[in-house]
C-alpha cells in the first residue's frame, strides 16, 4: 500500500479529526480508484465529511465538492508528473474546464 501524497497523518483532511469513524477517500474513483491508491491520491475524512447521507458536502453528495478533491490530486500528480502522463493515466484533465 502506498502512501497518501496529499496529507502527511492519518486524520481527517479537513478537521484534523482522527478518532475512531475515518474514511479513506481515493479522489478518482470508478475504474481509476486502483491508479489513486497506487499514487497515493487519496485522503482520510471523518466519516460525516465522506458519506453521501450527510448534512455536509462531501465528495460524495457534491460535485463540487467532488471536483476540488480531484483538481488537488491532479495540482500534487502533477508536480512530479507531466501532463501528459496525468492523461495517459486517467484519461481527463479536471484542470482546465469548469462545470457549467
Ligand atoms: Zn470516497
Amino acid at each position: 500500500m502506498s502512501k497518501s501524497i496529499l496529507q502527511d497523518n492519518h486524520e481527517c483532511f479537513l478537521t484534523g479529526y482522527y478518532g475512531p469513524g475515518l474514511h479513506k477517500h481515493h479522489c478518482m474513483n470508478g475504474p481509476d480508484r486502483q491508479h489513486a491508491e497506487e499514487d497515493g491520491l487519496y485522503i482520510y475524512l471523518r466519516w460525516d465529511y465522506h458519506i453521501a447521507d450527510s448534512p455536509h458536502d462531501t465528495p460524495h453528495n457534491n460535485r463540487e465538492t467532488d471536483l476540488f478533491y480531484k483538481r488537488m490530486a491532479q495540482r500534487k500528480y502533477e508536480e512530479t508528473h507531466t501532463r501528459e502522463e496525468w492523461m495517459a493515466r486517467y484519461g481527463r484533465s479536471y484542470l482546465d474546464w469548469e462545470e457549467e
